[in-house]
Formats: structure tokens, C-alpha cells, sequence
């Protein structure tokens, strides 16, 4: 049976490698985006010239409503979704906590604890046993900043990440019977856009001298390792993380 992904902010980055790899592996994608239409637009074309299928969907995840229409959306063009990537993510520009004010706060944890939250509900309604459902796998993508914080950069950012493992060992647990598994990955550092936000594009080469692989990772290397948590290959694994931080 064709599974049905909806893959969180996959116009770009992390989302659009895990898109296109996951419709190289016979999965329907459901490209979801926030504003870049015409990127969300590509990936959509790139998985029908090798003969998948995709639809792009624009919703601000940190929005309930629109959260709701993403996946009636789906509901509706795909068929019933078995697989669900947390991706959507943002940070914004680097400053030390004191500086931070309540709106900055409250963007970084609207979108990407929110819009997790949010995305993990409308999944279990619809893949849970309990519900009538057939099961299906979730990965959340956290960050290696949980575990280091991202002190003078982020530390919002790394609490949000936090908050996303917490999600992934209660959910893991609350629809374990119910045919779910709920894993998360935890990206390090990470060549895409994202670093634009932190107002410092060219990050990875000022931090990769601290990494023990000795430079920045690849979305298609994240991307892997998304694919081998939602596969059937990783059936007895839930509650999990992996880390792809080239050992940081
Ligand atoms: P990116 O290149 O900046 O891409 C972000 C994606 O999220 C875009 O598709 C964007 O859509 C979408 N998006 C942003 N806000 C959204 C919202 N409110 N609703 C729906 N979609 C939204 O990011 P990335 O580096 O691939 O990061 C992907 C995930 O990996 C994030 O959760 C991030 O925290 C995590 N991560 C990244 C790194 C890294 O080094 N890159 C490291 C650790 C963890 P538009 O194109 O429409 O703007």
C-alpha cells in the first residue's frame, strides 16, 4: 500500500532533501510551506519527473486553522496520511537571553513547539487504532542544540528543540499500543538557508573546527536518517533519537 508522508516546511533545506528521497522510496508527499511557493512548487515537479506524487500545500504551522486545512487538504487529494516529518522549523538572529523579548519568544515557540504539537495531533487523530486508523510513524526533528543549548546564539531556539524531545518520548509512549512510533532526529550543523535567520549565512565554517568530523553536515544526510526512522526497517523503534552531528 502507497504510505502517504506529510513532510513540515519541505520547500527548502532538510525538508525538501527528505521529500525527494522519501518519493524516490514510493512515498506520496504532501510538500507543506510557509511562504516560498514557487521552491515548494520544484520539489513538487522534481518528484513527478521520476514518477511520484506530491501536492504542495501552503500552512503556517504555528496556526491551528491552518494546520487543520494542511491535513483535510491531504485527507482530500493524497488519501490518509501514514507518516508524518516535524520539520518546519525557525530560529532568529543571534543574541544572549537579556535582549530577548516576549515576541521573539513566543515566534520561535509558536512555530516550532506549537506547530509540532499541532501537526502530532491532526497525525494521531487520523493514523491511531484507537481512531480506526492503520497506524503510521512521526519523526520530530529536534537539534543537538537540546543537549548543548546554543549559549550566545539561540538559547530560545535550544529550549524550543527541548520541548520537541519531551514530545517525542510522551508521545512515543502514549500511542505505543495504538500502532504509532514516534522518533526524533537531532540534526547538528547543518548546511541551509536557516543560518540567513541567525544573521550569520556562513556559520558552519566558523564553528566546523569544533566538530569533530571537521565540517558541516548535508539535508541528505538528515534526510537518511528521517527515512530509516519512519521505514518499516525501524519497527521497534520508537521513543528514539538519532543524532547526525558528524559526532558534536
Ligand atoms: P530552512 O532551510 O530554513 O527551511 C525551513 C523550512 O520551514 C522552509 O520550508 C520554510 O518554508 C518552512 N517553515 C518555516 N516556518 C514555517 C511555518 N510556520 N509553517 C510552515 N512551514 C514553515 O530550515 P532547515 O535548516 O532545513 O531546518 C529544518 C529543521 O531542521 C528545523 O526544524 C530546524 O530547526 C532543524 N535543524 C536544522 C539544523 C541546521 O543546521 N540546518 C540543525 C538542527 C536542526 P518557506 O520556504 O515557505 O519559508
Amino acid at each position: 500500500m502507497e504510505k502517504i508522508l506529510i513532510i513540515t516546511g519541505s520547500s527548502r533545506g532538510i525538508g525538501a532533501a527528505t521529500a525527494c528521497l522519501a518519493a524516490e522510496r514510493g512515498y506520496a508527499i504532501c510538500v507543506n510551506y510557509l511562504h516560498q511557493k514557487e521552491a515548494a512548487n520544484s520539489i513538487v515537479d522534481a518528484i513527478e519527473q521520476i514518477g511520484g506524487r506530491a501536492i504542495a500545500v501552503a500552512a503556517d504551522v504555528a496556526c491551528e486553522a491552518e494546520v487543520t486545512h494542511l491535513f483535510n487538504t491531504v485527507d482530500e487529494q493524497l488519501g490518509k496520511v501514514s507518516a508524518l516529518v516535524n520539520n518546519a522549523g525557525i530560529l532568529e538572529q543571534q543574541m544572549r537571553v537579556e535582549n530577548m523579548d516576549a515576541a521573539r519568544l513566543n515566534r520561535v515557540f509558536a512555530t516550532n513547539i506549537t506547530g509540532s504539537f499541532l501537526c502530532a495531533r491532526e497525525a494521531v487523530k487520523r493514523m491511531s487504532t484507537k481512531h480506526g486508523g492503520a497506524g503510521g510513524a512521526i519523526v520530530n526533528i529536534s537539534s543537538a542544540a537540546s543537549r548543548l543549548g546554543s549559549p550566545n546564539e539561540y538559547i530560545d531556539y535550544a529550549a524550543s528543540k527541548g520541548a520537541i524531545d519531551a514530545l517525542t518520548i510522551g508521545l512515543a509512549k502514549e500511542v505505543a499500543e495504538e500502532g504509532i512510533r514516534v522518533n526524533a532526529v537531532r540534526p547538528g550543523f547543518i548546511d541551509t538557508d536557516i543560518h540567513v535567520s541567525g544573521g550569520e549565512p556562513n556559520r558552519l565554517e566558523r564553528v566546523k573546527e569544533f566538530i569533530p568530523m571537521k565540517r558541516g553536515g548535508q539535508a541528505i544526510e538528515v534526510a537518511k536518517a528521517i527515512l530509516w526512522l519512519l521505514s518499516d526497517e525501524a519497527s521497534y523503534t520508537t521513543g528514539s533519537f538519532i543524532d547526525v552531528t558528524g559526532g558534536k
